[in-house]
């Protein structure tokens, strides 16, 4: 478990929870993280990421905020509720410029936001910066 001994993450690709209903946004999105190595596991409703996210246990779970019938605040505060996923990373996608918004995804329980639409050049890196910062685990768990 230790992160200088990572030939066991390399095997094992990291799967991402992509909750995205607009098809461009999750074609765009899945393309550049399997081209970079990772898993997608794409859900296109809010229920829908939810149920996937207890049964997968994703490394990480991107979230698009403007979502039909459940925005994606209240998806963030469902996803939180569940302690087998309190140290997922959750990054919302949003592209509210306004920065009360972006305070609304902290306080609804994301890790932090990528501005939409999705820079191809950065957006690779962005995701990684928020699994690096995933907590190491490891003497947390009950
Ligand atoms: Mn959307």
């Amino acid at each position: 478990m230790h992160a200088a001994n990572p030939s066991r993450k390399e095997i094992m690709k990291p799967t991402i929870l992509l909750i995205e209903d607009n098809e461009q946004n999750l074609y765009l999105a899945t393309f550049l993280l399997e081209q970079n190595g990772f898993k997608v596991v794409p859900a296109r409703t809010g229920p829908e990421g939810i149920e996937l996210a207890g049964r997968i246990q994703p490394a990480l779970i991107i979230l698009d905020i403007q979502l039909p019938q459940m925005d994606g605040y209240t998806v963030a505060r469902e996803l939180r509720q569940n302690a087998a996923l309190k140290d997922v990373p959750i990054v919302a996608v949003t592209s509210y410029a306004m920065v009360g918004d972006r305070e609304r995804t902290l306080e609804a329980g994301c890790s932090g936001y990528i501005e939409k639409p999705i820079n191809p050049d950065t957006f690779r890196s962005q995701v990684e910066e928020y699994l690096k910062a995933r907590p190491a685990g490891g003497g947390t768990q009950p």
